[in-house]
């Protein structure tokens, strides 16, 4: 690995999409993407939770009103809708890719950028997008504490 031109032997920790750090070599891996729209409303509160799910029935599967966990003094309320975006790559608004899709399919071809990681021994692997898995977030600090414990210490 080369970095401003020179032979690079430290560690490198990398978080993001695995297929970007290799040129998709073996092609894209597909990640679902999502789109926030933000409504203020003159009440006080909204809902009487921070996050409600709509898995069903509306476009928008969660609303989130983040004042409940931040405690806002507040004569109004903004509510966040979240709504399903198909991820597409540069293209703004629809280029982040906040999940892996899992299947058989996306893991085989996971697993040859995975195979092909292991060539480059100084590259260290983790997050929800290097690692191509669903992670919540106690999970994925308990992840970065033992990954540094184990090749970092
Ligand atoms: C909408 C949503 C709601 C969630 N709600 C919950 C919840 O309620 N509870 C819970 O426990 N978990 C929740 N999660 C999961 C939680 O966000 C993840 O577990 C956590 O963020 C994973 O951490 P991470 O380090 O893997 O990834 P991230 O937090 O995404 O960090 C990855 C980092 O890598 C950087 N990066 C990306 N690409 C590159 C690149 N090419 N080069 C350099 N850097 C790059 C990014 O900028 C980012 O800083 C939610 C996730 C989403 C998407």
């Amino acid at each position: 690995m080369k970095f401003l031109g020179k032979k690079f032997e430290g560690k490198v920790i990398y978080t993001g999409e695995i297929d970007v750090l290799f040129d998709s070599c073996y092609g894209d891996l597909p990640y679902r993407s999502l789109r926030f729209e933000y409504e203020n409303y003159k009440k006080e509160y909204f809902q009487e939770t921070a996050m409600t799910s709509y898995p069903n029935n509306y476009d928008f599967t969660r609303t989130t009103e983040t004042k409940h966990m931040t405690g806002q003094d507040s004569k109004t309320t903004t509510v966040i809708y979240e709504y399903p975006q198909k991820y597409e790559r540069n293209v703004p608004g629809k280029d982040v890719p906040y999940y892996p899709i899992p299947n058989r399919e996306n893991r085989e071809r996971y697993e040859k950028y995975k195979k092909h990681a292991e060539n480059y021994e100084n590259i260290i692997l983790i997050g929800r997008l290097a690692r191509y898995l669903y992670y919540n977030m106690d999970q994925m600090i308990k992840l970065t504490l033992d990954t540094f414990e184990e090749k970092i210490k």
